[in-house]
This record gives C-alpha cells, structure tokens and sequence, in this order.
C-alpha cells in the first residue's frame, strides 16, 4: 500500500485527528480536531512529520509521490476556498507553517501570504477594496519568504523598515502609506536580489515548493536543534509542514490577530487571559512590534468575536480537559481559529489550575497530582528578594522600571545585553540578568544561563515570557521606560545610565527592576502560608496543601528528609517529611567550638592508637611500662577530647529528636576522613596550635601523616570506627543518651543508628557489637530497660561489595540505607570531584544520558540498589530498606525506589515536596490505566460572560488579597 502523506482538513471535516501528533505534529493534528469540532478553522492540509524524516534521508529530496498528493490538496483546498492559488482573480494565498509533536514555541518558522505575485496582487486590491493591505501582505512575503527561506539576514530587512519609516516620519508600521509600502516592496526585492543573487519568485507554486523545503529543512537548524537538546527532545521524526487558507488579521480596523490562553498561564486563574492588536498580522503580537492590547478590550471592541471567542474558550477546555493556549485571528469581523496547544504554564498555575479543574469536576485527582510537573515544585518556594533591602531600595529611589510579571521569582546579577554575552559571562561563573529589547528564538542559550530575563518590549505572551516561563526562569517582560542600546551596551532609564556588568535586581512577582544588586533569599514555606511569596494568590499555599494532600493519599512509598541539624530538620517536617534519612554528625562539627575538640582529639588519634597497637605486641614487661607511661599524655588528651564532644553531641540529637517528635531518624556515624577536619594552611595550622596548647609542628605532622592520596577509597566511614572504636562508642553513646532524656519529656523517639561505607559483612558486625555493648552500659548506667528504647542498626549500601553481598550484611542491619552518591562514584568508577570535567561529553555523545549524580543510573547502580534488596529481604525479611543519596528528591529516581520497592526516599528538605508527589505519580503510572472521572456532573459552561464568570463561581472563602 503506498503511505499517505497529506491529510486534508476543512469545511467541518478532517482527515486527522488530536491523537495523530506523531506524525502530523502538535499544530496539525490541533487543527484537524478543532475542524472536527466545528470550529472556524480555514481549511488546509498537513503533510506529515514521515516526509521531513524522508526529506532529510535522501538530503533534500521529496518522497514519491508526495508531489502529487500535494497537487490534489492544493486543488481541493481551492474548491473548499472557491478560489485559485496565486491567481488572477479570486486568489488564494497560503500559509506554510512548521509543527512537530512536542510544540516548540518559536523553534521553526513559518510563512505567510503564499501566492503573492503581481497578477494576484492586483486581484486582491480589488477584492479588499483596500490596496494598503494587498501591499502590507506582500512586503510581508518577501520579508518573511527572504528571511525564512532563502536566509536572507533578517536585520537587512528590519534596516530598509527602518529607513523608510525614517525618511516618512512614521513612527510604526502602520503609519506608512500605500505608497510608502509599494516603495518599501521594491527595497526588499532588491535587499532579496542581492544576498540570494536571483529575482523574488512569481510563481506561486515555486513559492510553495520551496516554503515546505524551508520547513523540512528547518527541523535541523541551529536554533532548533538547540532547543531540543536544552529540552531533553528526542526520538522525533521531524516537523509536519501545514499548508493552510490565509486568513487576514491586517485588513483594516475591523480585523486583528491574537493569542490568548484558556487561563493565567502566570497564576491559573480561570479567567480568559490573552492579548491582541487589530489591524495586525500573524506574529506581530508575540514580537513586540506594538503593545498588544488585553483581551477584555476586545469585549468593547467587536462583541461579537469575543462573545464567539468565550464559548470557544469553553469549547476547548471541556474537550480537552485542560488549559489551552490559542492563535486567533478576526478577518472583517469574522473570527477564524488557527492554533490550540496544551498551554505552558508556570509551577503556579499547573498547581491553581489543576486544583481548580478538579474541583470544577472537569479532572479527577488523580489526574490533577499526575499533571504537575513534580520537579518544578521547588519553584513554588523559590527565592525572593530581601524585603528590607527591596524597601531601603525603593525609599532611595533605586526602583527603576516596572514591566510585566512574566515568570515569576526573585534574581540579582549582573546586566548584559546580548545572548553570548550572557554565556560567556556565565561560563566565568558570573551570575547575569539578560537585558533585551525584545528576545528571538536566537536567544534561547543565553536565556537559559541567566538568573533573569528583562525585556523592555512584549507583553506576556512575548518570545521572552513564554521562553522563560518554560525554563523557570524569572522574566519581566515589557518594561517599557528602559531604553537599552546595544551598540554601547548600556540601558537608560529613569534618569540613569546602566552599563554592562552593572548589578540589577529583579522582583518578578511584582515586575519590579532595582539598580544594586539585593541578597536573594531562598523563602521557606511559611512564606508561602503568610502570602509574601503569593503577593496575589493567598489561596496558593491552600491549594498546594489540598493537591499535596492527594498525593499523600496516593503514594505507598515514605518520604523522609537529609536533615543535620533541629533547624533543618523543622523545615524538613514543614515540607511533609516523614522521618530524617541521613543526620551528618560531622556537619555538626563544624558549629561553635566542637571543632577545637575534635581536632584536640584527632591531633593524638594515630599516636594513641599506635602505642596501642605496640604495647599489646609488647613482651617485656620493663618496655611496656615505658610505653604505658608513654600512652598516659595522649590518652588523657584523647579522652578528654572525647567527653568534650559527648555533651555537645547528645545536645544536638535531643533537639533533632524532640523536633522530630516521635518520628524515625537516622544518624550516620563519621564518615569523612580526618584530615578534612584539619587546616591545610600555614596560618590556620598555626592558629590551631595557639587553640589546643601545641607546637606547629605537631599539627603540621599530624596533617602529613593524615594526608591521603586518594581520600574517597581511604581512611573513612566505619573504618574510622574500627580503627578508633572510642569514637563510634562516644556518638552512639551520645545518641543512647539523648532519646532516654527527651524520652522522659514524654517525646517519643525512634533512633537508627547507621554505619556508613560498610563493604563487607565483618565491619558491620564488630561496629555492631561495639554499640550493643555501649547501649547495655548506658541503660544500666541511668536504669533504663533496654526495650524501651526503639532503636535501630543498621547499614548504608554504598560500596558495591556491600551490595552484591547484601545477604551477609543483612545478617547486622535491621535497615539499609542506599547511599547512591557513593554507590555511583565506586560504581560507575567516577569521582564526584573529577566527573565533571567529562560527563558534559559524555552527555553529548550519548555515553549516558544524564549526569549519574542527578539522575539514578538505573540500568547499572540500580541494578546493584535491585539485588540488595533482594538479598536483603531474603536474609531478613521485613528488613527496612531507604536512600539518601540526592537522587531520593529526582522525580525518575524516586519512581524507581518506588517500583523497587524502597520503604523511603531520603532528600533535602527543598525537595520533599518533589519526592512526596513523584511517589504518588508512580503509583498512577503503575496502574496505567487511565485514572476514571468520578461521574462528577460537567461543568456548566457556555456562558457568555466566563470571563467575570469564573470569578462569581468561585467559592467566597477564596478571597483574592490585594
Ligand atoms: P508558531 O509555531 O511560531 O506559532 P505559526 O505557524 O503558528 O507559528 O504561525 C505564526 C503566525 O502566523 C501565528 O500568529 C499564526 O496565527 C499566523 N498564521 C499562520 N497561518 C495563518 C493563516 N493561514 N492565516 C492567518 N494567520 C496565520
Ligand atoms: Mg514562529
Ligand atoms: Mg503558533
């Protein structure tokens, strides 16, 4: 059977269909569904993504066959149109637009007014009535058609506009008169002449051939490709090419162009939320040519289309049970769909908007917790800046501009004016805010390096919102008092002259822009509930709450917190942990005077325990008194080090535990090596042995004794507890301590005792003797009975022969805990420290997808994470099995935990939220099927004033503050 190529859609029917995206692309198969819904589509046909695939192959040629199926839509599209391409009379223009199965915004372009000749030129006058507009859509073509095509540089156009707006005194576009735009078409003629060294084509059909060549051939150039790598888009055909009926937004006042989403794709609000321009065509709204107006205007402004726009409104988002974004345009009074797509939303509206739609009875919760992108929630508490350096700033007159809220958060950095400018700052390692009158898909690599994106033209549905939005990425859009020049790569405003390099900050939840750079503060969830983050939306942490609450209710797997101190680990509860998966008792040793301890004790360590070692090797009993008398001075000082720490420890486990209150924490006994606890400089060296009494020298001895030529594989984890067992028995002891006292308070406490970095069986057990022996003492010591005290021990699989031999290691440990950080570095065979310089060319050239550290490596480290808790499990059933490696906050990681069947994912407290709904959402994928509506009624809709409507349905409690 020969492959169909071309799918025709029209007069009410459409070959396609939504679910054909793969191969007619996102716009294409939209179309045809619109069309099969009976909205005002101008009919068209697509040519499917198979043919850019064979294009490619066959370096440039057109499969066989697809001229022909070409020539019969174009024909049939005629007929529907009752009209001729290109002809003399009657003509009919086309579009050629691009559009693959994952839209991408801006990525490859499109042209419009097909068919334009001489001939049909004269033919339109006539028809239109209106010679201005015949000449507008012309000078369009060939800038579009030179542009896009023949890759005419697009600023020669931009400069002949510009001159001639010059010479005329216009101040826009449309200023210039017929005239004007007749003189402006023969400057573009021959700026075209010039670079492509041959005439504008007159023919239509050649036109056409060589806009669908231009498509096809966009789906590899440099700004598409860019795009797809920065979004992870792979295993695509290629791009659908769309040939469609032209329908005219610029034929006078009583015609426009618009976009416009089914609600706030900045806060979800369900409220219309778009912008327009009339007398304006195709991308003129999105460009920043003139300040679009918004779409409430447009209710005055033609009643008619904004009432039919409503119920389209409507329409979609009953049908597509979701929030979509559109491309409208009103022809004479007549409205005409041309685009609806999933809409790119902010973190804060997927979260409002999939809370509000299943509330409306429009999705289910199931639905509403698998739609949120569950690695952006951490946006949700993303940084703000200083309130009282915002306000020290705004009283001294260093707030300079405000613009449009685009993408919401808080940046300071540095201003520069270009994209490469922004990398090549960026890759110093300076932070940088992106300054531009306006961003092009050619911005995209800046974009993505800045901290934010300042525009001074556009509105919110401009190139730099959508972009920065989808990046997450704060942008204030449109600030219109700064005039940004990019040849001195300055910007004025305000009265002030702002150079490249200077710091600017921005408050996008207010569109603010401050001259100075301000500190950045990461907010906390309380901000949120106190509103300081939702300055618009107080019900944001409600519904957050609510939607959390789903996945609670969803997920099997337990979420717990990597928390060091009482501080951290009341944020951790405040973000939904469960329990702490990982206390680092040597990051407490860093605070106050602990250190000073642990480095008295460190500085005699490896003398105590080589008299030690000698004095039991020691046959001569004359000798061995020598060397007793010889221990007696380190001893004392170890010792005295020792019970210098116990305290200090024993504090901080009572204020975990008691903030914890009952629930499980587990506390990892030394892991780093010693000699990362000492100075390596001359001067700190020096004010260590003023502290502890000492020489010098006897630190500088100490540090080259300690040193390690390879630190990671070296003197660490539970080595260290088996070399000095003083010190596994005084934190263990500290830990015993601790839960009796706060145990007494009435607090319930669930300590595990973890040991970290065990590869074989035998370490395990003798640091598990060791602190058997010390509980028993510390319960006989305060007359506790040793049941009493809920705790466990248990172990970390972080070196892979822990892993493989997990059966033997279960024999010790009551848990396990996946240290993967670990267990990917000795795994994978890379230093965390070193990796770096080659996984960036290892991502792109495919060796691994991903960075390991970020995202599990499930088909290599997950295997050994998948046979430990086999082995586990076998050994001891019921055996409690954990991560706390940074991958238990990565959504893909997290999955995998669940599917494996990990008790808990351990993450830093910013990330709980993300693991608590990754977890539910696995629970949905594993049922696959998809979730059922509740049998909730539709929701009424159909009203012609939803746009004030929404708000009138919403429940009273939800009051906007403001
Ligand atoms: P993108 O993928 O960049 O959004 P589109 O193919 O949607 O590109 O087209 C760019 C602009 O041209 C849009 O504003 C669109 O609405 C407009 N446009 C495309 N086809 C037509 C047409 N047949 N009639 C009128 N305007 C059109
Ligand atoms: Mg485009
Ligand atoms: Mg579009």
């Amino acid at each position: 059977m020969a492959s169909k190529y071309v799918y025709f859609f029209g007069g009410g029917k459409a070959e396609g269909k939504a679910s054909m995206k793969e191969s007619l692309g996102g716009k294409g198969a939209n179309l045809a569904e619109m069309t099969n819904l009976g909205l005002p589509v101008p009919p068209g046909f697509t040519i499917s993504a198979e043919c850019c695939d064979l294009f490619s192959e066959s370096g440039g040629k057109w499969p066989k066959g697809l001229d022909k199926e070409v020539e019969k839509n174009l024909k049939k599209l005629e007929k529907a149109m009752k009209r001729t391409f290109g002809g003399d009379k009657k003509p009919l223009l086309v579009s050629v637009r691009s559009g693959a199965a994952i839209s991408m915004p801006g990525m490859m372009d499109t042209v419009l007014n097909l068919g334009l000749n001489e001939g049909s030129l004269q033919a339109m006058v006539e028809e239109a009535g209106d010679d201005r507009f015949a000449w507008d859509a012309y000078r369009r073509l060939v800038q579009m058609f030179g542009d896009v095509v023949m890759d005419v540089p697009k600023e020669t156009f931009d400069h002949a506009m510009e001159g001639l707006k010059e010479e005329k005194g216009a101040a826009l576009d449309t200023d210039l008169t017929t005239d004007d735009l007749k003189e402006l078409v023969k400057r573009f003629k021959h700026v075209y002449e010039k670079h492509t060294g041959e005439g504008f084509p007159d023919d239509p059909r050649e036109q056409l051939k060589k806009a669908i060549d231009a498509v096809f051939g966009s789906w590899n150039n440099k700004r598409a490709i860019t795009y797809r790598k920065i979004n992870k888009i792979t295993g695509l055909k290629g791009t659908a090419v769309n040939v469609q009926a032209m329908v005219f937004g610029n034929m006078g006042a009583g015609s426009g162009t618009g976009v416009a989403f089914t609600r706030s794709p900045s806060n979800g609000e369900n409220e219309f939320f778009g912008e327009y321009l009339m007398n304006a065509q195709g991308e003129d709204v999105v460009a920043g040519i003139r300040t679009p107006l918004p779409i409430s205007t447009l209710e005055q402004e033609d009643p008619k289309s904004y009432k039919e726009l409503m119920e389209i409104r409507g329409k979609l988002e009953e049908h597509y049970r979701d929030m979509q974004d559109v491309e409208f345009t009103i022809q004479q009074g007549t409205l005409y769909m041309l685009q609806t797509r999933t809409g790119k939303r902010t973190i804060f509206a997927a979260l409002r908007a999939a809370v509000e739609m299943c509330e409306e009875g429009l999705i289910t919760e199931e639905e509403a917790v698998a739609r949120i992108p569950a690695g952006e929630l951490p946006k949700l508490f993303s940084p703000v800046l200083d309130p009282a350096e915002k306000a020290s700033a705004e009283s001294s007159g260093r707030m300079i501009a405000t613009g449009l809220p685009a993408s919401p958060g808080g940046a300071t950095g540095r201003v520069v004016f270009t994209a490469d400018d922004a990398e090549a700052w960026a890759a110093r390692g300076e932070k940088v805010i992106l300054a531009r009158t306006e961003t092009s898909p050619e911005d995209v690599g800046g974009m993505a390096v800045a901290q934010a994106i300042l525009t001074s033209r556009g509105g919110m549905t401009s190139h730099a919102a959508v972009v920065a939005r989808g990046m997450g990425v704060p942008c204030v859009a449109g600030a219109g008092e700064l005039l940004i020049d990019y040849g001195t790569k300055r910007m004025r405003v305000a009265g002030r002259t702002i150079a490249e390099g200077d710091a600017v900050s921005l408050d996008v939840f207010e569109g603010k822009v401050y001259a100075g750079d301000m500190n950045v503060q990461p907010s906390e969830i309380v901000q949120v509930q106190d509103g300081t983050i939702a300055t618009e939306d107080s019900q944001l942490f409600e519904q957050y709450n609510k939607l959390m609450g789903w996945a609670d209710g969803l997920r099997r797997l337990g979420v717990r917190a990597n928390a060091d101190t009482p501080r951290d680990a009341s944020r951790a509860v405040k973000m939904g942990a469960e329990g702490i998966g990982l206390t680092r008792t040597e990051h407490m040793f860093f605070e106050g005077d602990r250190i000073v301890s642990f480095r008295k004790f460190i500085l005699v360590a490896d003398t105590v325990r080589a008299l030690r070692a000698q004095i039991e090797d020691e046959r001569d009993g004359e000798k061995r008194s020598a060397l007793e008398r010889k221990l007696a001075d380190p001893l004392q000082r170890y010792n005295e080090a020792l019970n210098e720490l116990l305290p200090l420890q024993r504090g901080d486990f009572e204020g975990i535990f008691e903030v914890m209150d009952g629930k499980p924490v587990t506390i990892r006994t030394l892991d780093p090596p010693l000699h990362e606890f000492l100075p390596q400089e001359e001067k700190s060296q020096q004010e260590m042995a003023k502290a502890l009494w000492v020489d010098v020298q006897e630190v500088k001895d100490v540090v080259e004794k300690l040193h390690e030529l390879n630190p990671m594989l070296g003197l660490r984890g539970c080595r260290l507890g088996i070399i000095y067992p003083e010190v596994t028995a005084v934190q263990v002891r500290a830990i015993i301590e601790a839960a009796i006292n706060v145990q007494q308070k009435g607090v319930k406490v669930e300590p595990e005792i973890m040991i970290p970095l065990v590869g074989k069986a035998e370490e395990l057990k003798l640091q598990r003797e060791l602190a058997e022996e010390v509980i028993d003492k510390v319960c006989k010591e305060k007359g506790v009975d040793k049941k009493s005290i809920d705790y466990k021990i248990g172990t970390m699989i972080e070196i892979p022969r822990a892993a493989v031999t997990a059966d033997e290691v279960a024999e010790y440990a009551e848990f396990f805990s996946f240290g993967t950080n670990d267990l990917t570095q000795m795994g994978c065979g890379f230093s965390r420290d070193d990796a770096g310089k080659f996984l960036g060319e290892y991502k792109r050239v495919g060796v691994y997808d991903e960075d390991p550290f970020e995202v599990l490596d499930q088909g290599g480290v997950g295997k050994m994470v998948e046979m430990a808790c086999r082995l586990g499990r076998e050994a001891r059933p019921g055996i409690k099995l954990g991560i706390c490696g940074e991958h238990g906050g990565e959504p893909a990681s997290v999955k995998f935990c669940h599917r494996v069947g990990l008790t808990y994912v351990s993450c830093s407290p910013y990330r709980v939220p993300v693991a608590r709904l990754s977890a539910a959402q696995a629970v949905i994928e594993e049922k696959g099927a998809k979730p059922k509506a509740k049998g909730k009624a539709k929701r009424a809709r159909g009203s012609a004033k939803k746009a004030a409507g929404s708000k009138a349905r919403r429940k009273p409690s939800r009051k906007k503050k403001r």
